[in-house]
């Protein structure tokens, strides 16, 4: 056990006075490559990281969830039978979001649409104590969201014998922080998070959702990935956001698609004859990522990870260029740790601020960082945080 795993244990025996009956988790996640072409039905490459989220679990008599986080010690319960009333009687229906605080709006979330999903009735299942404890950084772009859905659905399918796939799992995830949280994500940190592999990334089509590991090889090669959070704030609820992606359904209708997904590379020739620029940008940022995603997988297949590097700049420099939702600190942190000898790195998660990620040797991570640090100081920007993630493994039962 970890010794974040001990703090949901004891913090569950100190809500309850007893010991939990089982402690599941589930880590966060990084993007490898595949920026903003989720909600485009295309293509993404995010793998789990050793970061996790723990779940300290156990039964009640009386029909009521209550939950309690290390975040935030004050429980907050609901009765099973009231949370159709508290976010809608099925995922579709009209949501009353804010009734009970946010955080806890994601496991009780997850415990409603659990119970909701497929569009049955719910099956008739006890109450549960959930202590929740994490070290997953919060609101840095690794999905501390995704773990916390994660670690509550592990648990909650193994307590409640909901018999539930991978992919049910991260629906259900999905579908919590969609409608119970109203954050309009897509599914790629529910699948990262929860079919994750050790040194392994998921590959993910996003139209089909048909997910599969793809060996990495960094361990194998002697490779890190650092994260640099130049902890300049993220919002996805913004306009950038909302503007991009109205951009990419316009160059989607103009060019007469469902979605972007359905160009390739070939096509761009003749969307430049059709869509005004800012437009065309736009969606050529997405149509090449796509590519450059499938080109990331057959690459580590063929040559192996240092053969990627390319990859991941020319993503950073696509969503620099023509996506723009890079900003100048993530600038300075891909150039300067490709100054320092990285392999590849880019921005990564949704943009305008955030993180990026850089693929360095392990012997020159501290090297790398200190030139970071000194690009950044010199740039008179805030000194960024800096921390490696290796791919792990995906939702499990720990104890
Ligand atoms: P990200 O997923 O990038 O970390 P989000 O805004 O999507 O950022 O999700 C962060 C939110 O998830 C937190 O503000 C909180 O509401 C909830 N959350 C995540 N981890 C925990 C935790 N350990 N305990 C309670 N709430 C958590
Ligand atoms: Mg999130």
């Amino acid at each position: 056990m970890t010794p974040t795993a001990d703090s949901a244990v004891q913090l569950f025996e100190r809500l309850t006075g007893s010991a939990p009956e089982r402690v599941w988790s589930a880590p966060g996640r990084a993007n490898l490559i595949g920026e903003h072409t989720d909600y485009n039905e295309g293509f993404v490459l995010p793998f789990a990281i050793e970061h996790r989220t723990y779940a300290a679990v156990g039964r009640r008599r009386d029909g009521i969830i209550r939950v309690t986080s290390t975040f935030d010690p004050n429980p907050v319960e609901v009765a099973l039978v009231e949370l159709p009333a508290l976010f809608g009687g099925s995922p579709g229906d009209a949501v009353r979001v804010g009734d009970v605080p946010e955080w806890a709006a994601y496991p009780i979330g997850v415990a409603w649409a659990a119970l909701t999903a497929g569009g049955g009735a719910a099956p008739s299942v006890p109450g549960v104590d959930i202590a929740i404890s994490s070290d997953v950084p919060i609101g840095a772009g690794l999905s501390s969201s995704a773990a916390i859905e994660g670690a509550t659905i592990g648990a909650l399918d193994d307590l409640w014998a909901l018999g539930l796939t991978p992919l049910e799992m991260a629906k259900i995830g999905r579908t919590a922080e969609n409608h119970a949280v109203g954050a309009p994500t897509g599914i790629m940190d529910q699948v990262a998070s929860i079919m994750g592999q050790t040194d392994a990334a998921t590959f993910l089509d996003c139209r089909s959702l048909e997910a599969r590991p793809v060996d990495l090889g960094f361990a194998r090669e002697g490779l890190s990935v650092l994260v640099i959070d130049t902890q300049v704030t993220h919002s996805h609820s913004t306009g950038g956001y909302r503007e991009r992606r109205e951009s990419c359904e316009r160059g989607a209708r103009e060019m007469g698609v469902r979605s972007l997904r359905d160009l390739t590379v070939g096509d761009l020739e003749r969307a430049k004859g059709i869509l005004d620029d800012v437009t065309f940008r736009r969606v050529a940022h997405i149509v090449t990522e796509n590519q450059r995603v499938l080109d990331t997988v057959d690459t580590l297949r063929s040559e192996g990870p240092r053969a990627i590097g390319g990859l991941l700049v020319a993503s950073h420099v696509s969503m620099r260029d023509d996506f723009e939702i890079s900003v100048p600190e993530l600038d300075t942190a891909v150039t300067a740790a490709l100054d320092s000898g990285a392999v590849g790195a880019r921005m990564t998660g949704g943009g305008f601020g955030g993180a990026a990620i850089a693929l360095v040797e392990h012997g020159r991570i501290d090297a790398t960082k200190a030139a970071v640090a000194a690009a950044f100081e010199t740039a008179g920007f805030r000194e960024p945080h800096q921390f490696t993630v290796t791919p792990s493994h995906g939702v499990l039962r720990d104890a």
